[in-house]
């Protein structure tokens, strides 16, 4: 296959994704056109392993792509990443059985069908936490049969492969496992409830997924674990994802720059100047560059320190773990920033910096979030006597 410029790729669609972004927001809807032109590009096989006809795009690809896409829309972005870095994380760490990689990985490629991962709860937060999902799943003749309810499930309206984490209880009361389970649209017993109705990332379908007595033969089990260790694909897992977070939230804060930018060179008050002469707009929008440069930065230095697996300084997955903390926070400022150089109207609904404003806000909701990442930070300083890599 040949090499696909996917930057070129993503910005010929982001604009068309920026034209529809408005009304999407407002419904709540879920922009099937946008995944209806992604698939014609290509975009939903980019990460594909090649062997099952895909794109193995790289690491920095993907967030390249990631960043343009979010340019044009936040929710957009943020869904394809949950589906894109699936792919990325299974080449980098397998953690499905090879029969279904390639079962999912063919249907990305044939039919343009979707995949995510459905693991947080209402009772339990976010996995990472430690705790247990209420989600049960139970041995019966044939395989199992599972009963829970879902929160956050991204591309929920569109999703062919559910990625579902349950509980699975053991005899003689050993410890419960975490175990992920393969459900399919079609399934007898699973529905989406259309729950999502939230601040931002609005048109991402993140909604509940109900699975009563789901009854799956045996082959549907994945893969287990203990509950609170790490993801079933260890670091590389957290990787993908969380540089996707990083680099679709920098798309959002970009786009919020740009239309502070274009704002100030035209704004001009009756019988003034135009704004972009005053200090004040000229000091705002020069921290803005600052805060986007710095993310990019941080971003592109832990892409390369995990892809070389850096033995130098921090190590690679605590530089992803700063990487995307630090960006999220930056990025949440650079946008307030914009707001105050565009003023008032920067609040009307009908102006794109007021869905900027409350999209480029969830990531600091996705993992890994930052109280935890900077227990995580402080142990390899202060408890690990091995450890000097600051
Ligand atoms: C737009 C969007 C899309 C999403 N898509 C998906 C998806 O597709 N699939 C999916 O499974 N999930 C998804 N999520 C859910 C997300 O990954 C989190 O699980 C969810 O936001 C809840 O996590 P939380 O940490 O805020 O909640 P909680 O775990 O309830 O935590 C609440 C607060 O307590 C703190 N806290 C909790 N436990 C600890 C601890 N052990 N140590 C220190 N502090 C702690 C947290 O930092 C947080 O401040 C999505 C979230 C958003 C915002």
């Amino acid at each position: 296959m040949a090499e696909v410029d996917w930057v070129a790729v993503a910005r010929s669609l982001a604009p068309r994704f920026a034209a529809r972004a408005a009304r999407h927001d407002r419904e709540g809807s879920f922009p099937f056109e946008n995944f209806a032109e992604l698939r014609a590009a290509g975009v939903l096989s980019m990460t594909v392993p090649r062997a099952f006809g895909g794109g193995a795009a790289s690491l920095a690809d993907f967030l390249r792509l990631q960043e343009e896409i979010a340019r044009g829309d936040g929710s957009t972005a943020l869904a394809l990443m949950m589906h894109l870095k699936t792919f990325g994380q299974e080449r980098e760490s397998p953690s499905f059985p090879p029969e279904w990689l390639e079962r999912i990985a063919r249907g990305a490629v044939e039919h343009g069908w979707l995949v995510n991962s459905v693991a947080t709860e209402e009772g339990l937060g976010s996995p990472a936490g430690g705790g247990l999902p209420a989600t049960a799943a139970l041995r019966v003749e044939g395989g199992w049969e599972i009963d829970g309810r879902k929160t956050f499930t991204t591309l929920a309206p569109l999703l062919h492969y559910f990625v579902v984490l349950a509980r699975v209880d053991q005899p003689d009361g050993a410890a419960s496992q975490l175990a992920n389970f393969v459900l399919l649209r079609d399934d007898p017993g699973l529905r989406v409830e259309e729950t999502w109705d939230s601040l931002g990332m609005r048109a991402t379908g993140s909604h509940d997924l109900v699975l009563e007595h789901v009854r799956v033969p045996a082959d549907r089990f994945l893969n287990n674990r203990g509950a609170g260790s790490f993801g079933a694909r260890g670091a590389a897992g957290m990787v993908w994802f969380a540089l996707g977070v990083a680099a679709t939230t920098i798309g959002v804060a970009t786009a919020a720059r740009d239309y502070a930018v274009a704002y100030a060179r035209e704004r001009t008050p009756t019988s003034q100047r135009t704004i972009r002469e005053y200090p004040g707009v000229r000091t705002r929008i020069a921290r803005v560059d600052l805060l986007l440069q710095r993310s990019r930065a941080l971003l592109w230095d832990a892409a390369r320190a995990w892809e070389e697996r850096s033995p130098e300084g921090m190590a690679p997955v605590d530089r992803v773990v700063v990487a995307k903390i630090d960006t999220l926070n930056n990025c949440v400022e650079a946008v307030d920033l914009a707001m105050r150089v565009v003023g008032g109207v920067s609040l009307q609904r009908s102006r794109p910096i007021e869905r900027y404003f409350r999209d480029v806000r969830a990531g600091l909701h996705n993992p890994p979030l930052e109280d935890r990442a900077l227990e995580t930070l402080a142990r390899a300083a202060l408890d690990d006597p091995a450890s000097n890599t600051g």
